[in-house]
């Protein structure tokens, strides 16, 4: 299965993709986890995302679409789940030709459907584990010692792009750049598009999801 995860910033895609990854074993790829990684590298391109990033704005389509077709090289029979890929329209065109060069294409989006208010204070809220990149909240999502992850014991940062100013900026670009990738799909003939109602606790979001999958794997 290739499948794309929509849905705006802190809607919930890399909580849910734990789960997806867990029950079908698909490739979780994640591209601002792996622009992360690259920045805590100290990379050339961890380096030229860093402003971007910090700003709450896109970084540029043609450093991302190769970071990117180089991860999808490395997927699993199971397949993969994007996450925070494709942003924008010509990144999920750029994404379907390259697909389309090995006779491959995207079986489903799922888009995490949310309002601005509920995802801002998701975001807001968020606390991640430097060490092994768990995601909690403060409200929703809490550890079982505050501020400390459970996994590893290690004290819960708040990433510097969750602040309220960034945040704002972070849905503005959302909704003018990654909103139209929803129509993009909708009107292609390759993907089918399912919107799944993503202001539901953790778990019904899960079972959404999951009815879906299950679907496409039996078919
Ligand atoms: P995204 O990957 O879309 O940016 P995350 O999965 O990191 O979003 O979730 C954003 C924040 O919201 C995290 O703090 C997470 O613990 C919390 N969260 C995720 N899903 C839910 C949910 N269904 N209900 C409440 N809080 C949630
Ligand atoms: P995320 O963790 O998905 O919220 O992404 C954090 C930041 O990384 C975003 O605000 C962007 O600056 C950058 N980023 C992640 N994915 C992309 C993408 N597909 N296109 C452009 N920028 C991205």
């Amino acid at each position: 299965m290739r499948i794309v995860l929509l849905g705006a910033p802190g809607a919930g895609k890399g909580t849910q993709c734990k789960h997806v990854v867990a029950r079908y074993g698909l490739l979780h790829l994640s591209s601002g986890d792996i622009l992360r990684q690259q920045r805590a590298a100290d990379t050339e391109l961890g380096k030229k995302a860093r402003s971007y990033m910090d700003s709450g704005v896109l970084v540029p389509d043609e450093i991302i679409v190769e970071m990117m077709a180089g991860a999808i090289k490395k997927t699993p029979e199971a397949g993969f789940i994007l996450d925070g890929f494709p942003r924008t329209v010509n990144q999920a065109a750029e994404l379907d030709k390259s697909l389309a060069c090995s006779h491959q294409k995207i079986d489903a989006v799922l888009n995490l459907k949310i309002g601005d208010r509920i995802v801002a204070r998701r975001m807001t809220g968020r606390r991640s584990c430097p060490q092994c990149g768990a995601v909690y909240h403060i409200e929703n999502l809490k550890p079982k010692v505050e501020e400390i992850c459970d996994n590893d014991g290690a004290r819960l940062i708040q990433r510097p792009d969750d602040g309220p100013e960034v945040v704002a900026n972070r849905l503005k670009t959302y909704h003018q750049q990654t909103e139209p990738v929803v129509d993009y799909y909708k009107n292609s003939n390759n993907s089918t598009v399912y919107d799944i109602d993503a202001n539901k606790n953790a778990d019904e979001v899960s079972t959404l999801l999951f009815e879906k999958l299950d679907a496409l794997v039996k078919a």
